[in-house]
């Protein structure tokens, strides 16, 4: 494809509107941080974009919000940007002369020394971890492909003995998966990231290696509004206390990566699904992430087995699926997302998945409820092509994707922040669109609004749902069916909708 024809096809709101259903988020880092770089990502298909704290300054990260919001304010449709917290993540520290190769055998150590390592010793800058360190205590580092065994150890370092070796670079992950650790939820980093890129124009934050509900709390607190959070599950004691941290949260993400060295591999894809279950039935947008295309960080094509996770992800009923490495510092950003958004595509209309969006998802007994629930029913008997959702806080549009309808959900809202928010939900195509004041103005516009994204052309029908008074949270109440003409966008002055 040309970049004429890319450009060309990128502007059309049709093409934007991304017929695909599950979301696709894209880590930006070293390799995919240009402006160019991040509009070719999102012509290829990312909805949000997450900026990851374990890396980089502050400077550099409102730079990317800066650049992000150009690409939208070029396109004309929400974007999400996601703000991952590292949370008290251990790291070790640089290496004087680039990566090292640990031999199988070899002694390493672990210490509080701030100067660069080599292939004897490394930074491990936490304290607080030596303290609970003993002989046998056994560390993984780098997603547990290194494991060193501790031999000795006093409040400041830690001698170790190789038994697991590979190659080891800068601010690798630490794992002390037998040992409970003494850690904050969120550190003193954590807190000035917070304060920091919660004064720029975010959508989410991410909480890493959350442990209990007062985590979500306490994160909540310190947004206070201005963002979504977002609760990684890669603990243990998250898995068990899911519900509880749900209940707070706004989303949640099955962070397979620090996960699957926490608990043994081979029990992540049962966590999966049981995180993704009850997300769905609690009404919370659930990503999946982390090595769902590990070999594209080198190789323009992925492996059939890569594939066939990401399709398992999107079976299993994930709102998005995330990029880590893959685009942040693979060869082929791009190309990640291209098999993305192919292999999520297939799977939405493949018939041999279709089945798992036809389950019934338990109604809570509210407005929104009844109404999307029925939206989504009375689309399927009368053969709407489209449900348009009138949305204040987002609510609705997210009870509407939480019942998987097999067409369109067109949410309309008048808050750009809650748009941007919403564009990491299954299946909504979300536009910021001035609120409406009459019945008459609310059926209007939905029709307008499905002919100028393409959602509906004459003849068609469509679902409307909304809230009468208009423009108040919660107050979905009325369903309504209309009959899409196709002269609706005559004599169309835009200037009635912006
Ligand atoms: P991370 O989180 O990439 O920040 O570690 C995701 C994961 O652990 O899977
Ligand atoms: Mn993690």
């Amino acid at each position: 494809m040309s970049t004429s024809d890319e450009f060309s096809i990128a502007n059309s709101d049709a093409a934007l509107c991304r017929r695909r259903k599950t979301r696709i988020l894209a880590t930006l880092g070293p390799g995919s941080s240009s402006h160019d770089m991040i509009r070719k990502l999102f012509i290829a298909g990312v909805d949000v974009f997450r900026l990851n704290m374990s890396h980089g300054e502050h400077s550099d990260k409102a730079e990317l919000v800066d650049r992000i919001r150009a690409v939208e304010r070029e396109f004309g449709r929400p974007i999400a940007i996601l703000v991952d917290l590292q949370g008290p993540k251990l790291r070790i520290g640089k290496f004087a002369d680039g990566p090292i190769t640990l031999t199988e055998g070899a002694e390493f150590r672990l210490d509080l020394d701030p100067a660069a390592g080599n292939s004897d010793r490394v930074q491990l800058p936490h304290k607080e971890i030596f303290a609970a360190l003993e002989p046998g205590t056994d560390l993984l580092l780098d997603d547990g492909k290194i494991r060193l065994t501790v031999t000795a150890c006093d409040g400041a370092s830690a001698r170790c003995k190789v038994r697991v070796g590979g190659p080891l670079s800068d601010r690798k992950g630490v794992n002390v998966p037998g040992v409970v650790l003494p850690l904050a939820a969120m550190t003193e980093k954590d807190r000035r990231d917070l304060s920091f890129m919660a004064s720029q124009d975010i959508d989410w934050f991410a909480l890493s290696f959350v442990q209990r509900p007062d985590d979500i709390a306490e994160a909540k607190k310190l947004v206070a509004g201005r963002a979504a959070v977002m609760a990684k599950i890669e603990k243990p004691a998250a898995v068990k206390a899911l519900d509880g941290i749900l209940e707070l949260a706004d989303g949640v993400m099955v962070a397979r990566g620090d996960l699957g060295v926490e608990e043994p591999l081979e029990k992540v894809p049962g966590i999966q699904k049981h995180i993704i279950r009850t997300a769905r039935r609690m009404g919370k947008p659930v990503v999946v992430a982390t090595q769902m295309l590990e070999s594209m960080i080198n190789a323009p094509v992925p492996t059939r087995a890569e594939v066939s996770d990401v399709a398992t992800a999107v079976g299993d009923g994930a709102d998005a699926i995330m990029l880590s490495a893959e685009s942040a510092v693979g060869d082929y950003p791009v190309e990640a997302v291209r098999v993305m958004d192919r292999v999520a595509h297939q799977v939405e209309t493949d018939p041999s998945y279709l089945a798992t969006y036809e389950r019934r998802t338990a109604l809570n007994t509210t407005a929104e409820d009844a109404i999307s629930s029925s939206a989504k029913a009375v689309a399927e008997t009368v053969g709407a092509v489209t449900i348009v959702t009138y949305t204040t806080s987002g609510t609705t549009a997210i009870r509407a994707s939480r019942q998987r309808p097999n067409i369109p959900v067109l949410t309309l809202t008048p808050n750009m922040s809650v748009a941007r928010k919403l564009a990491l939900v299954w299946g909504l195509h979300t536009v910021k669109t001035k609120d409406v004041e009459s019945f008459e103005h609310m059926i209007a516009k939905a029709k307008r609004m499905a002919l100028r994204h393409e959602l509906a052309s004459g003849g068609d029908r469509i679902v409307i749902t909304a809230g009468v008074p208009f423009g108040t949270p919660g107050a979905t109440n009325v369903l309504h069916i209309a009959w899409v003409t196709g002269d609706e966008l005559d004599d169309y002055d835009e200037s009635v909708d912006a």
